[in-house]
């Protein structure tokens, strides 16, 4: 199998399938994200203990199969990080995705990355990079709690 079938594999299984969809109980973070240009609306829950550590993350939405499988990589892989951390994977992967070929953190492990990269295929689609970016905009929202909803306008 070629990177670029392993990839769309990705994608496929998480945009079907997404991982850690439905609200949870105790959150205590939360931020909405909407791109209207696809319709892809997502909100994302998240518990940060006292420590600043993201012991829960979940999120709910519906959208095209870019949007869900993102949000889907991105809530389980943000499981355990720190919000410095959290932070860090966030600016990381947005760098990725519009301009670098590549991802470079030693917070992620080598399968975090290539899912990561499964979605870097959207980077000569700006309409797309929006349906990849929207939870990850919704996230680092949640954890500023400085608005309550992002719009990809
Ligand atoms: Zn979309």
């Amino acid at each position: 199998m070629n990177l670029k079938d392993l990839y769309q594999e990705i994608i496929l299984d998480h945009g079907k399938n997404p991982r850690n969809l439905g609200k949870f109980e105790n959150f205590n973070k939360d931020a909405k994200g909407h791109n209207p240009l696809c319709g892809d609306k997502v909100h994302i829950f998240l518990k940060l203990d006292e420590n600043k550590k993201v012991v829960d993350i979940s999120f709910e939405g519906e959208g095209c199969a870019i949007s869900m499988a993102s949000a889907s990589i991105m809530t389980d892989l943000m499981k355990g990080k720190s919000e410095t951390e959290a932070k860090e994977i966030i600016s990381k992967f947005l760098d990725m995705i519009k301009e670098k070929d590549d991802i470079n953190s030693d917070l992620l492990k080598s399968d975090e990355k290539i899912k990561l990269m499964s979605l870097g295929g959207v980077k000569n689609y700006p309409m797309r990079v929006k349906c990849a970016t929207l939870s990850w905009h919704a996230l680092s929202t949640a954890l500023d709690d400085f608005q309550k909803e992002v719009t990809t306008e």
